[in-house]
């Protein structure tokens, strides 16, 4: 099958980045939002991204605007009827995405295919309340989406060859490599991740260190480009906490609750670096720790 129109819901900073890169490989973007103004929000966000590209001589400006000029935005779901990919990057609650998936799929072609960049849920339970459970699959790209080599491929029990195959080609086209993941909560990278972003919660809530000693521990005692703290605050608080949950529900086990101060954060709104606060506050330059 030929894909050349991909719909994307959600244009947080997910959905933008995917929009950027497809926009980039050559593919027609559809952009979707419930919200209109984070729809355009979005859009500005990638043409931001483009010009750090274009100053790092990364892209050139014609390059940038031919890219720009194939993403449209649409303020209505059903205008996204005539893609051939959906990808659904909504926020990370799986009643959000059941009525998205349950509302689009009336306006889609019979082969279209649909799939989610979820970073946790289910692809079999998402995928059996669509119309296509053999042609939906977890499509789980990671942040910040221009930069990151990684695409998760995620079969649910339900999905077909076809379309496994077809996702491959497209991470392909996208200059990016893929690892294929069972269905199981978290999948690959966040059943690792999460715990140990949650574990240096608890290692802050319990005094063990502070913020920057934490993240400084980390970076130079693990090699890891960031520290965990500073890590959650880029994913937003809210998401490792949904994820955390979807662990914890989905395997019962009581070392994936989410930390209390995880909570704490989400519960002030402080969802990291989106809302300029999370465990720094991002108004200061250099960013502050917030404890
Ligand atoms: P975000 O909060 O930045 O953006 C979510 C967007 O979804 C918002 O713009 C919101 O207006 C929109 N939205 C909410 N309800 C909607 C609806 N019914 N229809 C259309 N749009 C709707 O979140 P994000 O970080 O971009 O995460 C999006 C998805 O990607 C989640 O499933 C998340 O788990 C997954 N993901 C996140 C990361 C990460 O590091 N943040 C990495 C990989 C995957």
């Amino acid at each position: 099958m030929k894909i050349n129109q991909v719909g994307v819901i959600g244009a947080g900073q997910m959905g933008n980045g995917i929009a950027h890169v497809f926009a980039l490989a050559g593919y027609q973007v559809l952009l979707h939002d419930s919200s209109f103004e984070a729809a355009f929000t979005g859009f500005q966000s990638i043409e931001k991204n483009m010009n750090k590209l274009i100053d790092l001589e990364k892209l050139t400006i014609d390059q940038k605007k031919e890219a720009l000029s194939r993403i449209s935005i649409k303020r209505r779901l059903p205008e996204l009827g005539e893609s051939d990919l959906i990808i659904e990057c909504a926020v990370e609650n799986e009643d959000v995405k059941n009525s998205i998936f349950e509302e689009i799929q009336n306006y889609l072609g019979e082969d279209t295919l649909l799939t989610t960049n979820t970073s946790s849920i289910s692809i079999t339970r998402l995928g059996a309340k669509t119309d296509r459970p053999e042609r939906f699959m977890g499509f789980h790209f990671m942040n910040p989406v221009p930069q990151m080599k990684l695409v998760e491929l995620v079969r649910g029990i339900a999905t077909g060859d076809m379309i496994y195959e077809e996702l491959k080609k497209v991470v392909k086209t996208l200059g990016k490599t893929h690892t294929s993941s069972e269905d199981f909560p978290g999948f690959i990278v966040n059943r690792i991740l999460m715990p140990m972003i949650n574990e240096a919660i608890y290692a802050l809530y319990e005094g063990v260190g502070n913020v920057e000693s934490i993240d400084k521990s980390m970076k130079l005692g693990a090699n890891h480009p960031m520290g965990p703290l500073e890590l959650a605050d880029f994913i937003g608080l809210d998401t490792c906490q949904s994820i955390m949950e979807v662990l914890h529900n989905g395997l019962g086990d009581t070392k994936y609750l989410p930390c209390p101060l995880l909570k704490k954060y989400v519960e002030a709104k402080w969802l990291g670096k989106k809302k300029m606060r999370g465990f720094y506050d991002y108004h200061f330059d250099p960013k502050q720790p917030t404890r």
